[in-house]
Protein backbone atom coordinates (compact mmCIF):
# COMPACT_ATOMS: atom_id res chain seq x y z
CA UNK A 1 0.00 0.00 0.00
CA UNK A 2 1.37 3.54 -1.06
CA UNK A 3 0.74 6.53 1.33
CA UNK A 4 1.66 8.84 -1.53
CA UNK A 5 -0.64 11.34 -2.33
CA UNK A 6 -2.68 10.73 -5.56
CA UNK A 7 -0.56 11.89 -8.74
CA UNK A 8 -2.57 15.24 -9.65
CA UNK A 9 -5.51 14.79 -12.35
CA UNK A 10 -3.93 15.71 -15.68
CA UNK A 11 -4.82 19.04 -17.52
CA UNK A 12 -8.00 18.75 -19.58
CA UNK A 13 -7.33 19.90 -23.00
CA UNK A 14 -9.51 22.74 -24.05
CA UNK A 15 -12.42 22.33 -26.02
CA UNK A 16 -13.39 18.88 -24.34
CA UNK A 17 -16.90 18.74 -23.01
CA UNK A 18 -17.58 19.97 -19.69
CA UNK A 19 -21.73 19.26 -20.00
CA UNK A 20 -23.22 16.47 -21.98
CA UNK A 21 -26.85 16.03 -22.18
CA UNK A 22 -27.89 12.60 -23.41
CA UNK A 23 -31.60 11.86 -24.33
CA UNK A 24 -32.43 13.86 -21.27
CA UNK A 25 -36.13 13.50 -20.74
CA UNK A 26 -38.11 15.16 -17.45
CA UNK A 27 -41.58 14.72 -16.47
CA UNK A 28 -43.29 16.50 -13.70
CA UNK A 29 -46.62 13.44 -13.46
CA UNK A 30 -47.74 13.35 -16.44
CA UNK A 31 -46.79 16.38 -17.95
CA UNK A 32 -43.30 16.15 -19.74
CA UNK A 33 -40.78 18.99 -19.95
CA UNK A 34 -37.98 17.46 -21.51
CA UNK A 35 -38.00 15.53 -24.85
CA UNK A 36 -34.98 13.25 -25.71
CA UNK A 37 -32.50 16.58 -25.09
CA UNK A 38 -28.94 16.23 -26.39
CA UNK A 39 -26.80 19.16 -25.89
CA UNK A 40 -22.81 18.98 -25.19
CA UNK A 41 -21.19 22.02 -24.23
CA UNK A 42 -17.39 22.36 -24.52
CA UNK A 43 -15.05 24.09 -22.37
CA UNK A 44 -15.01 27.50 -22.72
CA UNK A 45 -17.98 27.76 -25.32
CA UNK A 46 -20.95 30.39 -24.55
CA UNK A 47 -24.33 28.29 -24.77
CA UNK A 48 -27.48 30.85 -24.74
CA UNK A 49 -30.56 28.92 -24.83
CA UNK A 50 -33.69 30.66 -26.26
CA UNK A 51 -37.22 30.07 -26.37
CA UNK A 52 -41.02 30.58 -25.34
CA UNK A 53 -42.21 30.86 -21.40
CA UNK A 54 -42.94 27.02 -20.57
CA UNK A 55 -40.40 25.50 -23.44
CA UNK A 56 -38.58 23.57 -20.12
CA UNK A 57 -35.47 26.35 -20.11
CA UNK A 58 -35.42 26.54 -16.40
CA UNK A 59 -35.92 22.48 -15.99
CA UNK A 60 -32.80 22.03 -18.31
CA UNK A 61 -30.84 24.28 -15.87
CA UNK A 62 -32.31 22.91 -12.61
CA UNK A 63 -31.58 18.95 -14.36
CA UNK A 64 -27.67 20.24 -14.97
CA UNK A 65 -27.73 21.07 -11.85
CA UNK A 66 -29.09 18.20 -10.19
CA UNK A 67 -31.85 20.79 -8.64
CA UNK A 68 -34.49 18.35 -10.40
CA UNK A 69 -33.63 14.56 -11.05
CA UNK A 70 -34.35 13.55 -14.82
CA UNK A 71 -36.42 10.68 -15.57
CA UNK A 72 -33.71 9.08 -18.23
CA UNK A 73 -31.29 9.73 -20.44
CA UNK A 74 -27.83 10.79 -18.78
CA UNK A 75 -25.97 14.06 -17.82
CA UNK A 76 -22.23 13.64 -17.65
CA UNK A 77 -20.49 16.69 -15.86
CA UNK A 78 -16.53 16.84 -17.01
CA UNK A 79 -17.26 13.54 -17.67
CA UNK A 80 -18.65 12.61 -14.13
CA UNK A 81 -22.19 11.05 -14.79
CA UNK A 82 -25.18 12.08 -12.80
CA UNK A 83 -27.21 11.61 -10.44
CA UNK A 84 -25.31 10.69 -7.71
CA UNK A 85 -25.61 10.75 -4.39
CA UNK A 86 -24.80 12.74 -0.24
CA UNK A 87 -20.61 13.73 -0.84
CA UNK A 88 -20.03 12.64 -4.36
CA UNK A 89 -23.14 14.59 -5.69
CA UNK A 90 -21.94 17.94 -3.36
CA UNK A 91 -18.93 17.88 -4.86
CA UNK A 92 -20.20 17.46 -8.31
CA UNK A 93 -22.68 20.13 -7.93
CA UNK A 94 -20.45 22.38 -6.83
CA UNK A 95 -18.75 22.51 -9.58
CA UNK A 96 -21.74 23.95 -11.80
CA UNK A 97 -22.21 27.22 -10.42
CA UNK A 98 -26.17 28.78 -10.85
CA UNK A 99 -27.46 32.04 -10.61
CA UNK A 100 -31.20 32.20 -10.98
CA UNK A 101 -33.93 35.39 -11.57
CA UNK A 102 -34.31 35.57 -8.07
CA UNK A 103 -30.60 36.69 -6.99
CA UNK A 104 -31.81 33.80 -4.15
CA UNK A 105 -29.06 36.01 -1.36
CA UNK A 106 -29.75 35.05 1.96
CA UNK A 107 -30.71 37.72 3.07
CA UNK A 108 -29.48 38.02 6.89
CA UNK A 109 -26.28 37.49 5.98
CA UNK A 110 -23.83 40.18 4.97
CA UNK A 111 -22.61 40.52 1.55
CA UNK A 112 -19.15 38.82 2.30
CA UNK A 113 -20.77 36.02 4.03
CA UNK A 114 -23.09 35.22 1.28
CA UNK A 115 -19.84 34.92 -0.80
CA UNK A 116 -17.67 32.97 1.53
CA UNK A 117 -20.17 30.86 3.40
CA UNK A 118 -20.20 27.68 0.91
CA UNK A 119 -16.33 27.75 0.40
CA UNK A 120 -16.14 27.35 4.20
CA UNK A 121 -18.67 24.90 4.80
CA UNK A 122 -18.95 23.13 1.64
CA UNK A 123 -15.24 23.15 0.63
CA UNK A 124 -13.44 23.25 3.85
CA UNK A 125 -11.79 26.50 2.64
CA UNK A 126 -9.94 28.63 5.76
CA UNK A 127 -12.41 31.35 6.39
CA UNK A 128 -9.46 34.31 5.95
CA UNK A 129 -8.26 32.56 2.32
CA UNK A 130 -11.78 32.37 1.48
CA UNK A 131 -12.69 36.37 2.77
CA UNK A 132 -9.61 36.69 0.63
CA UNK A 133 -10.81 35.41 -2.53
CA UNK A 134 -14.83 36.68 -1.82
CA UNK A 135 -13.15 40.47 -1.93
CA UNK A 136 -11.29 39.75 -5.10
CA UNK A 137 -14.81 38.64 -6.48
CA UNK A 138 -16.17 41.41 -5.34
CA UNK A 139 -13.92 43.83 -6.71
CA UNK A 140 -13.86 41.66 -10.06
CA UNK A 141 -18.14 42.26 -10.08
CA UNK A 142 -17.83 45.98 -9.05
CA UNK A 143 -19.10 46.06 -5.19
CA UNK A 144 -16.00 46.09 -3.37
CA UNK A 145 -17.60 48.04 -0.83
CA UNK A 146 -20.59 46.50 -0.58
CA UNK A 147 -18.94 43.70 1.00
CA UNK A 148 -20.53 44.69 4.61
CA UNK A 149 -24.04 45.58 3.90
CA UNK A 150 -26.90 43.18 3.97
CA UNK A 151 -28.59 42.47 0.33
CA UNK A 152 -31.67 44.50 0.67
CA UNK A 153 -29.48 47.27 1.46
CA UNK A 154 -28.22 46.80 -2.35
CA UNK A 155 -29.79 47.01 -6.05
CA UNK A 156 -30.95 44.63 -7.53
CA UNK A 157 -27.90 45.18 -9.98
CA UNK A 158 -25.64 45.00 -7.17
CA UNK A 159 -27.60 41.89 -5.92
CA UNK A 160 -27.26 39.82 -8.86
CA UNK A 161 -23.67 40.38 -8.78
CA UNK A 162 -22.86 39.61 -5.83
CA UNK A 163 -24.94 36.34 -6.75
CA UNK A 164 -22.41 36.09 -9.53
CA UNK A 165 -19.05 36.45 -6.67
CA UNK A 166 -20.95 34.08 -4.90
CA UNK A 167 -21.14 31.25 -7.42
CA UNK A 168 -17.60 32.35 -8.84
CA UNK A 169 -16.16 31.63 -5.52
CA UNK A 170 -16.89 27.66 -5.64
CA UNK A 171 -14.73 28.22 -8.55
CA UNK A 172 -17.23 26.22 -10.70
CA UNK A 173 -16.26 24.43 -13.97
CA UNK A 174 -19.23 26.03 -15.90
CA UNK A 175 -21.74 28.79 -14.72
CA UNK A 176 -25.73 28.18 -15.39
CA UNK A 177 -27.44 31.47 -15.68
CA UNK A 178 -31.08 31.41 -15.89
CA UNK A 179 -32.70 34.57 -16.96
CA UNK A 180 -30.45 37.09 -14.73
CA UNK A 181 -31.46 39.81 -15.85
CA UNK A 182 -35.00 39.40 -16.12
CA UNK A 183 -35.82 40.79 -12.52
CA UNK A 184 -34.25 43.73 -13.02
CA UNK A 185 -34.98 47.63 -13.81
CA UNK A 186 -33.72 48.22 -17.28
CA UNK A 187 -31.09 50.67 -16.37
CA UNK A 188 -29.40 47.93 -14.45
CA UNK A 189 -29.88 45.18 -16.50
CA UNK A 190 -26.15 46.21 -18.77
CA UNK A 191 -24.22 46.00 -15.44
CA UNK A 192 -24.94 42.60 -14.92
CA UNK A 193 -24.86 41.71 -18.67
CA UNK A 194 -21.10 43.62 -18.37
CA UNK A 195 -20.25 40.97 -15.44
CA UNK A 196 -21.20 38.04 -17.64
CA UNK A 197 -19.17 39.33 -20.87
CA UNK A 198 -16.19 39.38 -18.86
CA UNK A 199 -17.07 36.13 -17.49
CA UNK A 200 -17.42 34.79 -20.96
CA UNK A 201 -13.83 36.19 -21.90
CA UNK A 202 -12.09 35.34 -19.21
CA UNK A 203 -12.38 31.69 -20.51
CA UNK A 204 -15.81 30.74 -18.73
CA UNK A 205 -17.62 27.67 -19.81
CA UNK A 206 -21.63 29.30 -19.64
CA UNK A 207 -25.27 28.27 -20.49
CA UNK A 208 -27.29 31.22 -20.51
CA UNK A 209 -30.99 31.36 -20.75
CA UNK A 210 -32.08 35.15 -21.53
CA UNK A 211 -34.40 37.00 -23.72
CA UNK A 212 -31.17 39.19 -24.13
CA UNK A 213 -30.81 39.03 -27.68
CA UNK A 214 -28.29 42.22 -27.74
CA UNK A 215 -26.20 39.81 -25.20
CA UNK A 216 -26.96 36.41 -27.66
CA UNK A 217 -26.09 37.81 -30.75
CA UNK A 218 -22.22 39.44 -29.48
CA UNK A 219 -21.09 36.58 -26.72
CA UNK A 220 -22.90 33.25 -27.67
CA UNK A 221 -20.76 31.20 -29.33
CA UNK A 222 -24.02 29.23 -30.14
CA UNK A 223 -27.62 29.75 -29.87
CA UNK A 224 -30.11 26.86 -28.75
CA UNK A 225 -33.46 27.17 -29.38
CA UNK A 226 -35.70 25.31 -27.23
CA UNK A 227 -39.82 24.80 -27.83
CA UNK A 228 -42.39 22.24 -25.93
CA UNK A 229 -39.27 20.63 -23.80
CA UNK A 230 -37.41 20.11 -26.82
CA UNK A 231 -34.19 21.71 -28.78
CA UNK A 232 -35.78 23.08 -31.86
CA UNK A 233 -32.49 24.38 -33.44
CA UNK A 234 -28.67 25.16 -32.39
CA UNK A 235 -26.26 27.56 -34.73
CA UNK A 236 -24.22 30.48 -34.34
CA UNK A 237 -25.91 33.16 -33.43
CA UNK A 238 -24.81 35.13 -36.77
CA UNK A 239 -26.97 32.23 -38.74
CA UNK A 240 -29.79 31.81 -36.16
CA UNK A 241 -30.53 35.35 -36.07
CA UNK A 242 -30.08 35.67 -40.52
CA UNK A 243 -31.51 32.63 -41.24
CA UNK A 244 -33.58 30.33 -38.83
CA UNK A 245 -34.49 27.24 -39.98
CA UNK A 246 -37.60 26.41 -38.09
CA UNK A 247 -41.06 28.08 -38.54
CA UNK A 248 -41.32 28.36 -34.64
CA UNK A 249 -37.89 29.91 -34.09
CA UNK A 250 -39.18 32.36 -36.82
CA UNK A 251 -42.56 33.18 -35.27
CA UNK A 252 -40.06 33.52 -31.92
CA UNK A 253 -37.91 36.09 -33.34
CA UNK A 254 -41.13 37.87 -34.56
CA UNK A 255 -42.51 38.95 -31.32
CA UNK A 256 -39.36 39.49 -29.27
CA UNK A 257 -37.12 41.22 -32.00
P1 LIG B 1 -39.23 27.93 -19.11
O1 LIG B 1 -38.11 28.18 -18.15
O2 LIG B 1 -38.77 27.67 -20.51
O3 LIG B 1 -40.27 29.00 -19.07
P2 LIG B 1 -39.89 25.77 -17.30
O4 LIG B 1 -38.76 24.82 -17.36
O5 LIG B 1 -39.97 26.68 -16.13
O6 LIG B 1 -39.96 26.58 -18.67
O7 LIG B 1 -41.25 24.97 -17.34
C1 LIG B 1 -41.56 24.02 -18.34
C2 LIG B 1 -42.87 23.38 -18.01
O8 LIG B 1 -42.72 22.61 -16.84
C3 LIG B 1 -44.00 24.37 -17.72
O9 LIG B 1 -45.16 23.87 -18.28
C4 LIG B 1 -44.06 24.38 -16.22
O10 LIG B 1 -45.36 24.68 -15.78
C5 LIG B 1 -43.67 22.97 -15.88
N1 LIG B 1 -43.01 22.88 -14.55
C6 LIG B 1 -41.84 23.44 -14.22
N2 LIG B 1 -41.49 23.12 -12.94
C7 LIG B 1 -42.50 22.33 -12.47
C8 LIG B 1 -42.74 21.66 -11.22
N3 LIG B 1 -41.86 21.75 -10.21
N4 LIG B 1 -43.88 20.96 -11.11
C9 LIG B 1 -44.74 20.84 -12.13
N5 LIG B 1 -44.57 21.43 -13.34
C10 LIG B 1 -43.46 22.17 -13.51
MG1 LIG C 1 -37.69 29.77 -16.94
Amino acid sequence: MSLAAPAPAPPVPPGRPVIVLNKVCKSFGAHQVLRDVDLTVDRGEVVVIIGPSGAGKSTLCRCINRIEVINSGSITIDGVPLPQEGRALARLRAQVGMVFQSFNLFSHRSVLDNVTLAPIKVRGIPRGKAEATARQLLDRVGIADKAHQLPAELSGGQQQRAAIARALAMEPKVMLFDEPTSALDPEMINEVLDVMRELAASGMTMVVVTHEMGFARTVANRVVFMDDGRIVETAPPAEFFANPRSERARDFLGKVL
